[in-house]
Order: structure tokens, then C-alpha cells, then sequence
């Protein structure tokens, strides 16, 4: 019996676990896939926003406003990639003129500071590659970029060093509740029980809250396409640069990313299911062209992936996170579209806050430890530092990845740290390989023998993202 369960392992669940790893409880993750980070949480423009956006007096304001600071703080805490480099967003013309005035009026009823307004020949100064249609843009200095895959992973990672338990590969399947709380199965046939029940389903959560007896929203799933170009044009724009928002949302943005390289996107167009995430070439088309209207120079030939995310949305448009009118001990963290990554801390401590409401004891665990080593830490040693540390540990020396510079050394610490990566892409999302230019072309099976040799897999189970997805078919 867990004090808590978390059905979902995005950045929301992960980080509701390593909230709850400061007290002393027990609490578990279950995620439906072979790793944590595959919902929302993998596929996003990672910025952190300033929170101008929201309607003020929405939850969506309040987690977001106060979420930023919370997450520059955990993203230090657990050494995950991130930059607070300020965002503009540009207006062409009268009409979106006055936008600018209405979203600098809203961001200071929502509280936030650092805010500025520029004409277009001030915002070309700080980045001379905007396009000279630009009229006016607003400044937001608060607002950052962050690798969401990075936090989800170091989150669940820190949980699990701190006590909390991961079960992949559980699809939640049925929930029965009793007077001592839930008995959680899986589609294979697993079971957990638990007092608490929290539900972090994204796409999937009006799924969750059906089972559980309590279905009152609707999820509707928003996919966005992105294109990611390669770290050569990581510098065209230092800012990330918006255009006035739509009734769809924030529009298509040109941003670097906290791992160096530009990115174009994301679209609007609501979609089948939260798994549908193909890119299509109507969407890439519509990047491209939106883009190259905020900064004409993007160069389009250094492309080196597409790929699309889907959003969690709900009619109501605000987050929906609260407890069960009908099913205690159950807590809704539900329509968490954006800006859920910049609350995702935030968010993560209103959920212990709910709970506690609920009744859950919260005495402080002496022993957790915030800090999670930096998985990056060789990458950021200096030549000599390096030379000592390949004698002391050869692996590092061995480079795997060419285009990303990723050794074996990091390699097998990412097979062997919390959360373990289990097949190829687990391996790219955490250290890179199979990220560059080449998208894994000398790299994979390299990472695919060290896959086998540190799980004893044969070949032909190694699967690029789980399922059917195996590498391989056999040997010739
Ligand atoms: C295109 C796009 C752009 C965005 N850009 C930004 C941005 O720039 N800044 C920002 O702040 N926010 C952004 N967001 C929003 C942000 O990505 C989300 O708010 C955040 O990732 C939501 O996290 P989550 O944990 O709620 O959901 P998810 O990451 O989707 O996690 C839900 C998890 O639940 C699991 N699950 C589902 N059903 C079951 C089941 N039956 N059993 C077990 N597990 C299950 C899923 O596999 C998944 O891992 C964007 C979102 C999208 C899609």
C-alpha cells in the first residue's frame, strides 16, 4: 500500500513524486510507456514563459507567475539544461500594435515584472535578424528555455534517489476504490493499491478520471509540428521570439534551445488522440512560412528533424488541478497544456498542498536530497580535467556519438542511472547521442551493442522508442 500513486510520468508527475519525497511517505509513478517523459513532456518548445499570457485570476496566471521562479531553482538543483534569455513578441502592424499594449496591460495584472515595450527599430538592435516589418515588441526578461525531456527525467530520477518507485510499462487500465483507497490495475494485469491517488494522465486524463468514477472534462488534444535545425543557427536569434497570439495560442516562435540548436514551430490543429503526432507537410509548410515572417534569414537547409507534440487542452481553457467532489482522495492535474512546463513546479506543489488538504500527513523527510549529480558534468570539464578523468575512467574516452561528442562513459551512466534508459531514444534524451546532424546515423549501433551488453538483450529486442519499435529484425 503506497501512501500515494501517480498515474502519469510527464513533468508533472515526476516533479508531484519529488515534491513528495520530502516527507516521509511513500509514493509511486506509473507510467504507461517503457520510459518516463513520453507525453507532452518530450515534444514542446521548452520555454519558460514570463506569464504575461494567461487570463488574470486563472490558475493557469497564478502557477504560471510562480512557477517560474521554482523552476529556474529546481532546473540548478538537478542540473538540467536552461537559459533565462528573454522573449519578444512581435507585432506587424497597427492592429497587433495594440496587442502588444493589451498583453503588457495583462502581464501587469498578473503580477509580472521586467516587462518592456519596444518599436520595431529597438527590438532590431537586440536582434538584428528581425525582420524590418517588425512595428512593435514586447520585452519579457523573466522568460527562459529549458530541455523539458532533461527536467522530466532528472525529476523522476531525483524522486527515485530520494525513495519513489517507477513503474513503466503500466497502463492503467481499471481503478476500484474502497475505504482504504485505490486499487490501481494494469492492462497486464499488475496491481497497486494506494491511499492517495493522483492523476497526471495528460492526453489521457479524462480517461483516468472515467475509471475512477469522476469524469466531468473532456480532453482535447491540440497537436503542434515543430522543425529543429541544426546547432549552426543556434545563434540567428540570442531571444525567443513570438508573434501576437491567436485563438489557437501563442503562435509560431523562433527560438534557440537550451542544447544550442533553433527551433521553428509549433502549429495548432486539434487532433485525433494525444498519440497522434505525425508531422504533416501542410504543418511544415506552415513553420516555415510563419518563422521566416518574424526572421526572414532562417535558413531552412540546415533542418535535421521534424516532430510534433500534442497538447492536453479543455473547453474551459484553464488547468484543471484540483480534489475529486466525488472520490476522495483522488486529485485532477488535468488540461495542463501551456504554459505547464514553466508551472510544472508550481503545479507540483499545489498538488501536495491539495493532498495535505485531503488529509495526507506531511512530516518532513530528513534525508532527501534535492541535488541530483550533473549528467553532463564531463562534457563541461576543461581538456586537462578530461585527460585525467579518461585515465581514471577509459570509457570517456571512447566517443560514441560524433556530432553530440558523447562517450561510452555517458552512455553507460545513462543505462545505469535513475531512470534507466532502456532503448535507443531513452539514451538520446539523455545524453544526446543520436541528436546532431547525422540524427543517429553512426551512432546507433554503437548504442544499440551497449544496450545488449548492459541488459542482455539480444539485438533484435532493442527497440528506437519501445513496442514494436525494435531496430532490427534479424541477422543476415
Ligand atoms: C506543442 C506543445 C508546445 C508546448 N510548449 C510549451 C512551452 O513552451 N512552455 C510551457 O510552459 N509549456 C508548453 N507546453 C505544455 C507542456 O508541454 C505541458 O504542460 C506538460 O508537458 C504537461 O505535462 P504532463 O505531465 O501533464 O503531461 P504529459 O507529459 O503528457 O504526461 C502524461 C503521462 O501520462 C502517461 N499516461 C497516459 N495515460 C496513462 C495510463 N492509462 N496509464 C499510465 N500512464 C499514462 C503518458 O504516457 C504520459 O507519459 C507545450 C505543449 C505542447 C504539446
Amino acid at each position: 500500500m503506497f501512501d500515494v500513486a501517480i498515474i502519469g510520468a510527464g513533468v508533472v508527475g515526476a516533479l508531484t513524486a519529488r515534491e513528495l519525497t520530502r516527507y516521509n511517505l511513500s509514493c509511486c509513478l506509473l507510467e504507461k510507456e517503457n520510459d518516463v517523459a513520453m507525453g507532452a513532456s518530450k515534444a514542446n518548445s521548452g520555454i519558460i514563459h514570463g506569464g504575461f499570457d494567461p487570463e488574470p485570476g486563472t490558475l493557469k496566471a497564478r502557477l504560471n507567475k510562480e512557477g517560474v521562479p521554482l523552476l529556474y531553482k529546481a532546473a540548478k538543483e538537478l542540473h538540467v539544461p536552461f537559459k533565462n534569455n528573454g522573449s519578444m513578441v512581435l507585432a506587424f502592424g497597427e492592429e497587433e500594435n495594440k496587442v502588444i499594449d493589451e498583453l503588457y496591460e495583462r502581464g501587469k495584472k498578473n503580477g509580472i515584472d521586467g516587462m518592456d515595450i519596444l518599436s520595431g527599430a529597438e527590438a532590431r538592435r537586440l536582434e538584428s535578424n528581425l525582420s524590418d516589418k517588425v512595428t512593435k515588441a514586447l520585452l519579457v526578461t523573466n522568460a527562459g528555455i529549458i530541455c523539458p525531456y532533461a527536467l522530466t527525467i532528472a525529476a523522476a530520477g531525483n524522486a527515485m534517489d530520494n525513495g519513489a518507485k517507477l513503474f513503466t510499462n503500466y497502463e492503467v487500465a481499471a481503478i476500484r476504490t474502497s475505504d482504504d483507497g485505490f486499487t490501481v490495475s494494469s492492462a497486464d494485469g499488475r496491481e497497486i493499491t494506494a491511499r492517495y491517488l493522483v492523476n497526471c494522465a495528460g492526453g489521457f486524463a479524462d480517461k483516468i478520471a472515467e475509471m475512477a468514477g469522476d469524469k466531468f472534462f473532456e480532453i482535447i488534444p491540440r497537436a503542434g509540428e515543430y522543425m529543429l535545425l541544426d546547432k549552426s543557427e543556434g545563434d540567428t536569434v540570442s531571444h525567443t521570439i513570438f508573434q501576437v497570439p491567436t485563438k489557437n495560442g501563442k503562435g509560431v516562435l523562433v527560438t534557440p534551445t537550451a542544447d544550442g540548436n533553433l527551433l521553428l514551430g509549433p502549429t495548432a490543429e486539434k487532433v485525433e488522440s494525444a498519440e497522434s503526432t505525425e508531422t504533416t507537410a501542410a504543418g511544415l509548410d506552415t513553420v516555415l512560412k510563419l518563422s521566416k515572417k518574424s526572421v526572414p534569414s532562417v535558413n531552412t537547409r540546415a533542418v535535421i528533424t521534424s516532430f510534433s507534440g500534442v497538447r492536453a487542452s479543455e473547453k474551459g481553457g484553464d488547468f484543471i488541478i484540483e480534489a475529486s467532489q466525488k472520490v476522495p482522495g483522488l486529485i485532477h492535474a488535468a488540461a495542463i497544456d501551456s504554459p505547464g512546463l514553466s508551472s510544472s513546479v508550481a503545479i507540483a506543489e499545489y498538488i501536495v498542498e491539495l493532498l495535505s488538504r485531503q488529509g495526507l500527513a506531511l512530516s518532513k523527510n530528513p534525508d532527501f536530497n534535492g541535488e541530483r549529480a550533473d549528467t553532463h558534468a564531463f562534457k563541461k570539464m576543461s581538456d586537462a580535467q578530461k585527460d585525467a578523468y579518461i585515465k581514471e575512467h577509459p570509457a570517456y574516452g571512447r566517443i560514441i556519438c560524433r556530432c553530440e561528442k558523447v562517450s561510452e562513459g555517458e552512455i553507460l551512466d545513462a543505462l545505469r542511472r535513475n531512470p534507466k534508459a532502456v532503448d535507443i531514444d531513452g539514451v538520446k534524451r539523455r545524453t544526446r547521442s543520436g541528436m546532431g546532424r547525422c540524427q543517429g546515423g553512426f551512432c546507433m549501433p554503437y548504442v544499440m551493442k551497449l544496450i545488449k551488453e548492459e541488459t542482455g538483450k539480444p539485438m533484435t529486442e532493442i527497440t528506437k522508442k519501445g513496442g514494436k519499435s525494435a531496430a532490427v529484425i534479424d541477422r543476415l
